[in-house]
């Protein structure tokens, strides 16, 4: 029996059940995949967003600007990679010099610090590959960037280490509400009690609230495509561009990552579903949009493709709430950009001012909110490296040779919290396989080691989830 059980292992969830372990509570997280971070959080833009583009007086606007004031120091805690590079949105056409002052007006309703209008000139000192037709831009000093997996990893892991639990492949699918306690039952049959629930299945948060006996939640897909460029392109960009937002959304952008790339995206095409394979149409809009918005953008260094499914509610809004059917439920939902930005701002919101409601709460006195970042052996200097290679000769084996991932850090990802327990899980982590080749050269060589470390036969490791097994046995 738990104090409080988060359903989904997303950003969203994982930086509440964090919040929850500053508590002496009992909590743990239940996510239907193989491991966390599998939903909207690990297919996005990484942006922490300033806060200029939300509707004044909604909770996307108050989180996002709570969120980008608090993730600086969210990230260093748990030694996740953040980067404050700022953020352009570039008008293209004089008749878009009003949309620029709209967003710059809404932003300082916002609460957002440092906007400013730039002419043509200053913008391209800050960015000397913005395409010719550019005619001036709205600059926002707190816009950064984030790595999306690292912060939801991070948060789950550090949740771990203070005492929460998870259980993956915990597929809910039933709901009931036995005088004041939840009864949660997975598809296989596993079940467990609570208090409380915070329900934060992203695209599937309506059907999680309907399941408790609240179908007030309505959640619908909007999908989002991206191309992703070698890190031999780093330069060609060094904040985050947007050209002028649509009703859809914020339009395609170009921006760097904190690992080095550049990413360009996203489409928005609404879909009926949560699946994430990318169109040729979609990659196409995006190099049509992206080469009007700069100057010979270096499409061949395209790495990747990938997509991620907004998940959008009925009222356009973030819902983080306690349900007004069934007490005890606490819905996150409709949680779509900027979710990742105001993930740390809600989940402080949702653990002190709603859970605090029902459930006492008394300091964790034993809480550590530090974490050992996954890169930590790129930051050793060349003398601890060869310390540490004598004492663990693992960390002197490359595997991936696009990012420099050694057998050591594979190992160290299959060991701490959150295990990692497949080849994605440990791309995921320290990045093996998320470089140019994508694996072509590593991925094996990460299958014996799991295979290994697992004790388990070679053809049982997987990519990914369930049925996912790279191999069917041997040929010779
Ligand atoms: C294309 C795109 C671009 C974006 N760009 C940005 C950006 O730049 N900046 C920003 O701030 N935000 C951005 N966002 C928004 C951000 O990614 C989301 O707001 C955030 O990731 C939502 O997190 P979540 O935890 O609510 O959902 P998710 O990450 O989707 O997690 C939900 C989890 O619940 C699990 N689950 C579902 N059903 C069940 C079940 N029955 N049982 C158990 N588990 C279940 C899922 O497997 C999943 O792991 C973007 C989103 C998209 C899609």
């Amino acid at each position: 029996m738990y104090d409080v059980v988060v359903i989904g292992g997303g950003v969203v969830g994982g930086t509440i059940l964090r919040e929850l372990t500053k508590y002496t509570l009992s909590v743990c997280m239940v996510e239907k995949e193989s491991d966390v971070c599998m939903g909207q959080s690990k297919a996005n833009s990484g942006i922490v967003h300033a806060g200029f583009d939300a509707e004044p007086n909604t909770l996307k606007a108050k989180f996002n600007l709570l969120g980008n004031t608090m993730m600086r120091d969210y990230a260093k805690e748990l030694g996740v990679r953040y980067i404050n590079n700022g953020a352009l949105v570039v008008a293209y056409a004089e008749e878009e010099r009003q949309a620029l002052l709209d967003l710059k007006n809404r932003g300082e309703i916002n609460g957002v610090k440092g906007l400013e209008l730039l002419d043509k000139q200053k913008l391209i000192e800050k960015e000397p590959n913005i395409s010719d037709s550019a005619v001036g831009a709205l600059y926002a000093p707190t816009s950064g960037i984030v790595c999306p997996y690292e912060l939801t990893i991070a948060s789950i892991g550090n949740a771990m280490d203070n005492g929460a639990e998870l259980f993956t492949e915990f597929n809910v699918c039933d709901i009931k509400k036995e005088q004041s306690l939840f009864c949660i039952k997975a598809q296989d049959g596993r079940e467990i009690k609570c208090k409380m629930i915070v329900n934060c299945a992203g695209y599937f948060s309506g059907e999680i609230a309907s399941l408790a006996g609240d179908d007030s939640i309505k959640i619908q897909g909007r999908k989002g495509e991206y191309i992703l460029l070698d890190r031999e392109g780093s330069d060609f960009v060094t904040n985050t561009i947007f050209a002028c937002p649509s009703k859809k959304g914020k339009g395609v952008l170009v921006s760097p990552t904190t690992n080095g790339n550049i990413i360009l995206g996203s489409t928005a095409t609404e879909t009926p579903d949560d699946r994430t394979f990318t169109t040729e149409m979609g990659l196409q809009e995006i190099q049509q949009k992206v080469g009007h918005m700069m100057k010979n953008p270096p499409m061949s260094l395209a790495i990747t493709s990938f997509a991620g499914v907004r998940a959008y509610s009925h009222i356009h809004d973030f819902i983080i709430e306690e349900s007004a059917t069934v007490k005890g439920l606490i819905n996150c939902a409709g949680i779509e950009s900027p979710g990742l930005t105001s993930a740390p701002a809600i989940a402080k919101y949702v653990v002190e001012d709603i859970v605090s409601k029902t459930l006492s709460l008394e300091e964790n006195n034993n809480f550590n909110g530090q974490r050992e970042p996954y890169y930590f052996f790129e930051r050793l200097t060349i003398e601890q490296k060869n310390e540490l290679i004598k004492k663990e000769p693992s960390y002197g084996k490359i595997v991936c040779r696009c990012e420099r991932v050694t057998e050591g850090e594979i190992l160290y990802a299959m060991r701490v919290n959150p295990k990692a327990i497949s080849i994605d899980a440990i791309k995921r982590r320290v990045r093996a396989g998320m470089g140019r080749c994508q694996g072509g050269f590593c991925q094996i060589t990460v299958a014996e080691i799991i295979a290994k470390e697992l004790n388990i036969p070679f053809d049982e490791v997987r990519k990914s989830g369930k049925g996912t097994q790279i191999t069917v046995g041997k040929s010779k």
